[in-house]
């Protein structure tokens, strides 16, 4: 198979953490890492056109295999032309594998080795996703990255549940990579195990022998608490090649993903800056604003100083008022802040770790975000 598009090049290693700059290639670009991928969930970034999802700076974005072979369907895509032509985004896509759904939103789910069943959320009908299925939608979804079909548990559970979910996944991980067909998508491998270090040490050691051009860390934000969320992280991290992509799933706050990046993570994606943008809650270098604050009634100052978003050309009181009269400007005008304002983020993290200032650039903005002299 010709892979030759895909590379993974190694810049610097930050001297005070294990905080990595590198650069990813796809057929479709270039991602500078550690980046942050907006989720397209259903092959849109929710409420924002295309372009404007280009402009917050964001380089890959992230489609759920889930949704979209519920709705319109896989080959429906792939008729549309793919996921890049269908959504008119003509950088890096990642797809998820349908695993993390599965979990999250689907009825009666039933694992077993041969795969998932499980009722729609959408309609009800019952579907099986197989590891080979899960690779057949990703290929026809098209994207440049698809991901292993994954057993995620909630956390806590049984070590016992933990331990087989585990297995499962490194057993479904090599029937996916035997599934995949495609020259222009690579497949990334997840690691899983729960809380218990030693079966994240394990599985990482097993996917890595199988030498997968990317690695996953999944499974987590799934119940723990942050701090058991890092901990899983630092037994995983070490056991990962360095040559490879690291990928923490569906992570998370602009903290989280500081703690992460300072523990090599290289790339992340979440729903919070978007989920969070609809329901009136800024991310800024103060800490997060809740903008439907009778304070910010009259208050004619941007959200944030600098900010080269939409939304910041506008007052705090007129973005307010558009959250109280319910207008659909508001979530559109605070999505694309805060994904502004992770891109602008990860862009600073980047080049503190060119200059050997993670650690510092990571205690400046914590002490930001825990400042409360701007208006909140
Ligand atoms: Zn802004």
């Amino acid at each position: 198979m010709n892979k030759s598009a895909f590379s993974f090049q190694l810049h610097h290693v930050d001297a005070r953490s294990a905080a990595r700059r590198s650069t990813f290639h796809t057929p479709h670009g270039a991602v500078e890492m550690p980046a942050f991928m907006p989720v397209a969930t259903q092959g849109t970034v929710k409420g924002l056109d295309i372009g404007r999802v280009r402009e917050t700076g964001a380089q890959m974005v992230l489609g759920n295999t889930y949704h979209l072979s519920l709705r319109p369907g896989a080959e429906t895509v792939a008729a549309l032309g793919g996921l890049h032509a269908m959504m008119g985004w003509d950088g890096p896509i990642l797809t998820d594998s349908g695993g993390f759904q599965i979990f999250s939103l689907s009825q009666m789910a039933e694992i077993t080795d041969e795969g998932a069943r499980f009722r729609s959320h959408i309609d009800g009908s019952l579907i099986d996703l197989s590891p080979e299925r899960s690779v057949e939608i990703q290929e026809h979804l098209g994207s440049d990255v698809a991901m292993v079909l994954d057993h995620v548990v909630a956390l806590p559970s049984a070590p016992e549940v933990v331990h087989d979910a585990m297995e499962r996944t490194i057993r479904w991980a090599e029937r996916c990579r035997e599934a995949a067909s495609r020259d222009d998508q690579v497949l990334f491998a997840i690691v899983q195990g729960g809380l218990d270090a030693r079966l994240r040490v394990a599985c990482a050691e097993r996917l890595r022998a199988l030498d997968f051009p990317g690695y996953a860390i999944g499974g987590l934000s799934v119940g723990e608490t942050p701090a058991e969320m890092l901990e899983a992280l630092e037994a995983t991290l070490p056991v990962l090649p360095t040559d490879r992509p690291r990928y923490l799933m569906g992570v998370g706050r602009p903290e989280d993903l500081l703690e992460a990046i300072g523990r090599g993570v290289d790339l992340f994606d979440c729903v919070i800056p978007t989920r969070n943008g609809r329901n009136a809650l800024a991310f800024t270098e103060r800490g997060p604003l809740r903008l439907r604050n009778q304070q910010f009634q009259q208050d004619t100052r941007p959200l944030e100083e600098g900010c080269p978003c939409p939304a910041c050309r506008h007052s705090l009181g007129y973005l307010r008022h558009l959250f109280m009269a319910r207008e659909m400007l508001g979530p559109v005008l605070l999505s694309m802040h805060n994904l502004t304002y992770y891109q602008r983020l990860l862009a600073a993290a980047r080049e503190a770790i060119l200059a050997d200032r993670f650690e510092a650039f990571r205690r400046e903005k914590f002490e930001g975000w825990a400042s409360r002299d701007g208006p909140r």
